[in-house]
């Protein structure tokens, strides 16, 4: 199992790239924001543990992130996925220290898409996503209107994250800065750190990223 790690800020396109990702070069996605929503949406015991955090904009305890992904990751059986993106995680050094502890989950890169933090605020704020159909949206940068979601699901689904709000992205951002960037030097000086400019267009951050991609597969 190979795994590699998407590194970012919230709002600066992991999430979309490795969507992209994960269908042109076969890697199993994980969101690890991805499955808190889910959890919560269904009650279960790590959602009801986990919500508060979430609506808060904090990150979910350790034991609880380790555990998750150690499951989850332990869970493949037949067929084992070869590569695995991870997608939100890890998001402190324990985490990042969890999976390097066991040969099997290391980690073979870290790609961080590097976001001024004004641009991070603006994309944020601006995102909405449609409840039913799941595409992603942005009223300035990427207007809904044009999509097949407005033909299918007509605009009556769209919704904002509410840890999107203006107040908690700033403190997500605020998060991001002291929990998770020691990780860019952590991953740096063990010499699995790429790094690209996450600000440009959808396009050319996806064609940076499958060179780094793909200079790592050779
Ligand atoms: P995201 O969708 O990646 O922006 O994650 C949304 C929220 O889920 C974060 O603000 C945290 O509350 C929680 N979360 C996701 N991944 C992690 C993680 N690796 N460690 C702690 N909390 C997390």
């Amino acid at each position: 199992m190979k795994i590699t790690v998407f590194l970012g800020a919230p709002g600066s396109g992991k999430g979309t790239q490795a969507k992209r990702l994960a269908e042109s070069f076969g890697y199993r996605h994980l969101s690890t924001g991805d499955m808190l929503r889910l959890a919560i949406s269904q009650k279960t015991p790590i959602g009801l543990k986990a919500k508060s955090y979430l609506d808060s904009g904090n990150l979910v305890p350790d034991f609880i992130m380790i555990e998750l992904i150690r499951n989850t990751l332990s869970g493949f059986v037949d067929p084992v996925p070869k590569r695995i993106l991870l997608d939100g995680f890890p998001r402190t050094l324990a985490q990042a220290e969890a999976l390097d502890s066991q040969a099997e989950t290391a980690v073979s890169l870290a790609v961080f898409f590097n976001v001024s933090e004004d641009i991070l605020l603006k994309r944020l704020t601006g995102r909405r996503i449609c409840s039913k159909c799941g595409a992603s949206f942005h009223t300035i940068f990427m207007p809904f209107q044009a999509s097949a979601c407005a033909q299918h699901c007509k605009g009556e689904h769209l919704t904002q994250r509410t840890d999107d709000s203006e107040e908690l992205a700033k403190h997500r951002l605020k998060v991001f800065s002291e929990q998770t960037a020691p990780l860019l030097e952590y991953y740096e000086s063990r010499g699995r750190l790429a790094r690209l400019d996450g600000s440009r267009s959808i396009g050319q951050v996806q064609a940076d990223m499958v060179k780094i991609i793909d200079s790592d597969q050779k």
